[in-house]
């Protein structure tokens, strides 16, 4: 299905007659060892229905105990977020029946958040940022997961056969959900778009998730209305569910606010319903929204009231680390590099690898170069991450070492590096083991001089009359003959002398 041009109003229109009012609805999924309430593997990817058991699949008499390091990883989410902690709340049993909720209910904070009245400060592409909000961040548990067969969209309608699987159910999740994002104007795609960005980069940074959107352990929905220019009182909005990627998010509101405007225009009201995005960028209508009370909430018996003391949380509050941005900022600064050279950087993954090279001891030039340079160039040849590559940053940082010691040249140096690649041992071992330190003896150099003015008669005169520049083609040959092993500032130096 696509939609005709006619039911949406050119987005300029939409910008003069409107001003519209986003909500933001992030899921997380934490990258804890186990589950929200029981022992289970908390992995991606696993066999189908292969790490379950009583708890997660709602057995009768199995009982919820809750993961302690899911609490610490919400309580840092808000803290990072500048919320609240709450000393106090409970957990609430959403009811509703899906086949991907064995329970027949969620387990969910519902009026006793774990951190409430919060704000992130986004960065904007022209570097202005933009103050977002946020209301509350819950703790929840994911549900399993639904595969529909047999229909063209994957969808439930019209599929034949719809395969479940557990795994999925009881992983911890976090919901963040911001307060209404009013003013922002046309920039509201825009704004959204790196708001989400931000949230992602931010719980990075916190190894809280690993937040990938096309895997679903980052999930968005994305709330809009809008409202006649100047009115005061929101408008009916729309819940556009799981925007999956960054682009989408974009791409989500501003078709929503072409679509919702092009209702208005046309005399109609818009219905608050969750609506579908498809990945060919439009939206589609779901579910009438339901209200609180459709889902009998109430408080979950079988769990103690989360209640962190104040020492956790200041405990807690000393692991938040700078903004992302703020940090790539100043590493910029720090390295004196140009937007263009750190977008790179970010794009191949090799920021926080030279970051900690440095950290090592070696020079920011010298880390970027082997990071940027060499390494990235054998992650490609491998076809795999940089960080996944066999060297960490402490033994690009010991090469580094060797080399301003004038114990290897970069070319020994990078035949030291595949050594390590190899899994050859640590960077000295590897030049000891392959022979490849600078020839630091004297005698042996002083042995391949004489050889080689001996083997240059013609060149050697010239030196002797004076012709400094032909002592390059000796001190070449006597690089070639020490296989590159010799320093070539004193092979220079033994030339001249032999030749005054
Ligand atoms: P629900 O449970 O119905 O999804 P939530 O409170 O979890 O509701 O999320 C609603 C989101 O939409 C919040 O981010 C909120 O700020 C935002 N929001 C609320 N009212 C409006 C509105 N009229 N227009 C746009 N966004 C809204
Ligand atoms: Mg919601
Ligand atoms: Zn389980």
């Amino acid at each position: 299905m696509t939609v005709a041009a006619a039911e949406l109003l050119d987005y300029d229109e939409v910008i003069a007659r409107y001003d519209p009012v986003m909500g933001m609805e992030v899921h997380v999924e934490l990258s804890t060892a186990t589950k929200m309430f029981c022992g289970c593997t908390n992995e991606f990817g696993g066999e189908p229905n292969t790490q379950v058991c009583p708890v997660c699949l709602g057995l009768p008499g199995s009982l919820p105990v809750l993961n302690q390091s899911a609490v610490e990883s919400a309580i840092r989410i808000g803290l990072a977020l500048n919320c609240d902690i709450a000393p106090w709340g409970r957990f609430a049993r959403k009811n509703y029946f899906y086949p991907d909720q064995p329970k027949n209910y969620q387990i969910s904070q519902y009026d006793e958040p774990i951190a409430v009245n919060g704000y992130l400060d986004v960065p904007l592409e022209d570097g202005t940022t933009w103050r977002v909000e946020i209301e509350r961040a819950h703790m929840e548990e994911d549900t399993g997961k639904l595969t529909h067969l047999g229909s063209d969209t994957g969808r439930i309608e019209g599929a034949t056969t719809s395969l479940l699987d557990y795994n999925r159910a009881g992983v911890p999740l976090i919901e963040i959900v911001t307060k209404p994002i009013e003013g922002t104007g046309e920039r509201a795609p825009e704004i959204a778009k790196a708001y989400v960005t931000a949230l992602r980069d931010l719980l990075r940074a916190l190894g809280v998730s690993d937040v990938r959107m096309d895997q679903g352990s980052m999930r968005c929905d994305s709330n809009v209305s809008l409202k006649p220019k100047g009115a005061t009182e929101f408008g009916t909005r729309t819940e556009t569910k799981n925007v999956n990627s960054l682009k989408s998010v974009e791409v989500a509101v501003r078709y929503e606010m072409r679509r919702q405007a092009a209702v208005l225009e046309a005399g109609g009201k818009i219905t608050q319903e969750t609506r579908h995005f498809h990945e060919d960028g439009y939206t589609t209508a779901g579910r009438s929204k339901e209200t609180a009370q459709d889902y009998r909430y109430f408080p979950e018996p079988d769990l103690e009231p989360v209640a962190p003391s104040a020492e956790l949380v200041e405990r807690l509050r000393g692991t938040i680390p700078e903004l992302p941005w703020l940090t790539r900022n100043r590493i910029q600064q720090d390295w004196g590099i140009s937007d263009e050279v750190m977008r790179d950087l970010v794009n191949i993954g090799a920021l926080d690898l030279i970051a900690a090279t440095v950290e090592h001891g070696a020079t920011s030039d010298a880390a970027r170069a082997w990071w940027g340079n060499f390494l990235v160039q054998k992650a490609n040849e491998g076809g795999v991450e940089l960080e996944a590559l066999p060297i960490t940053p402490a033994q690009v940082a010991a090469v580094v070492k060797l080399v301003d010691e004038g114990k290897l040249s970069n070319k020994l140096a990078r035949q030291v590096v595949e050594g390590v690649l190899a899994g050859e041992g640590e960077p000295e071992q590897v030049m000891t083991d392959r022979g490849l330190a600078v020839v630091r003896d004297d005698s042996l150099i002083q042995a391949a001089v004489d050889e080689a003015l001996a083997a240059n008669p013609d060149v050697a005169e010239k030196i002797r009359g004076g012709k400094v520049q032909a002592a390059g083609a000796i001190v070449g040959a006597v690089m070639k003959a020490t296989k590159g092993q010799a320093d070539a500032a004193r092979v220079r130096e033994l030339v001249l002398a032999a030749c005054s």
